[in-house]
């Protein structure tokens, strides 16, 4: 075991714990399943639907029962904490823009690499980026999300180029790249990881809050736009019940311009209107503020640039030396073409059934979360 990573020292002297986590986040029906408050806990589980069931949790309100002092809660991207104070320590800066977040500068980019190309959901930024901080000395292993035949999600840390080319593409699923961040970092301390916004949230949170004390960990957080992704069994309903399709068959899944498009092995393309299958929206997607993933090094992302390119927001300087190492050594190629108001647009439609939402939670008495 590397030195430094014996003991994960816990940092947090007061915590509500897995009680006030049940309460406030999982009954109150807001759990993404980002699998950020197990990721170093034993007691506590993810199941496929994203629901979190305490085993044995010893840890009450108040009291430092458990053995990481209540870091489940203290994690969760999903309770109340102040932004601007993770951005502090993140950036050192604070957003100007509410919904793209503090950035440097964002980009158009696309992979140079034919094998990412051909696997990519957009541009192949994403694969590119996480192949360049393994191979560049940024990272010892990239955390990336594959699926098998019937699109069930799984993630891997790997150095192997073709594993981390074969998690390209993206999959509406919830996966569990998070939940085993534990179990990667002892083995692995320096990781790529890319994740949706709720992931890349918890993970920072980890990272400042609890992480500090192991020198040896080092994070290079690559954030995908999102706008909701499912459980696997609601994504099943969506693909076999409302498209009469086989999850065996479908190649490709993309929502975009308020359509879900897939494409299947015969070659045809179907469509559904998004609204045809909100009901299935999670609770915690409606009211998710952070679309662009804003805590990220880097966020990568479909809109605000040309179809077969990738939106890419850079936000630290960490971000920043990736993407340039990225170009320098041939990995991608950049453009200026991008456009963020098209990004602000998109994260834009969320307000209106967000706000409604929190609305009716408050009426009802429910946890809504304060990030002030
Ligand atoms: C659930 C979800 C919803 C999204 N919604 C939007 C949206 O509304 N608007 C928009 O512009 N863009 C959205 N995106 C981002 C977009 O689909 C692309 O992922 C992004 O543009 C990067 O493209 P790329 O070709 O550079 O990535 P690629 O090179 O194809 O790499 C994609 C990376 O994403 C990882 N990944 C795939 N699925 C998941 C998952 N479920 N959880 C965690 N990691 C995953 C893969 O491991 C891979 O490393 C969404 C992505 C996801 C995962």
């Amino acid at each position: 075991m590397e030195e430094g990573l014996e003991n994960f020292v816990p940092l947090i002297k007061r915590s509500r714990g897995y009680e006030e986590l049940e309460k406030d986040v999982i009954d109150s029906g807001i759990c993404s399943g980002c699998g950020a408050c197990a990721a170093f806990c034993d007691r506590v589980g993810l199941t496929e639907d994203g629901s979190v069931p305490a085993s044995e949790c010893n840890m009450t309100l108040g009291a430092v029962k458990c053995n990481i002092d209540g870091i489940c809660y203290d994690c969760c991207p999903h309770v109340s904490y102040s932004w601007g104070g993770l951005e502090d320590e993140v950036f050192g800066a604070r957003r100007e823009d509410e919904l793209l977040g503090q950035y440097l500068k964002a980009f158009a980019v696309r992979s140079k690499d034919k094998e990412v190309l051909k696997n990519a959901q957009d541009g192949g930024a994403a694969t590119s980026l996480l192949l360049a901080a393994v191979n560049e000395g940024f990272s010892d292993a990239a955390v990336v999300t594959g699926r098998d035949d019937s699109w069930s999600v799984d993630s891997t840390a790997s150095k192997d180029k073709k594993e981390i080319t074969g998690g390209a593409g993206t999959k509406y699923a919830r996966a569990p790249g998070i939940l085993k961040l534990g179990e990667n970092l002892r083995k692995i301390p320096r990781l790529a990881i890319v994740g949706t916004g709720c992931q890349i949230a918890g993970t920072r949170r980890l990272e400042k809050k609890f992480l500090s004390s192991v020198p040896k960990a080092e994070l290079t957080l690559i954030g995908l736009f999102c706008y909701e992704n499912f459980p696997y069994t609601r994504l099943k309903e969506i693909i076999e019940d409302r498209l009469g399709l086989k999850m065996e068959d479908v190649t490709k899944t993309d929502i975009t311009k308020g359509k879900l498009h897939v494409w299947t092995k015969d070659g045809k393309k179907h469509e559904k209107a998004v609204k045809e299958f909100a009901d299935l929206a999670p609770e915690s997607c409606v009211i998710c503020r952070d679309f662009t993933a804003t805590f990220s090094d880097i966020t990568c992302g479909s809109i605000g640039s040309d179809e077969g390119w990738t939106t890419v927001i850079v936000r630290s300087q960490r971000g920043m030396d990736l993407l340039n190492a990225a170009k320098e050594k041939g990995y991608i190629e950049i453009s200026d073409k991008v456009d963020l108001e098209a990004v602000k647009k998109t994260g834009g439609f969320k307000g209106k059934k967000r706000a409604k939402v929190l609305s009716e939670r408050e009426k009802e008495g429910k946890f809504v979360p304060d990030y002030s």
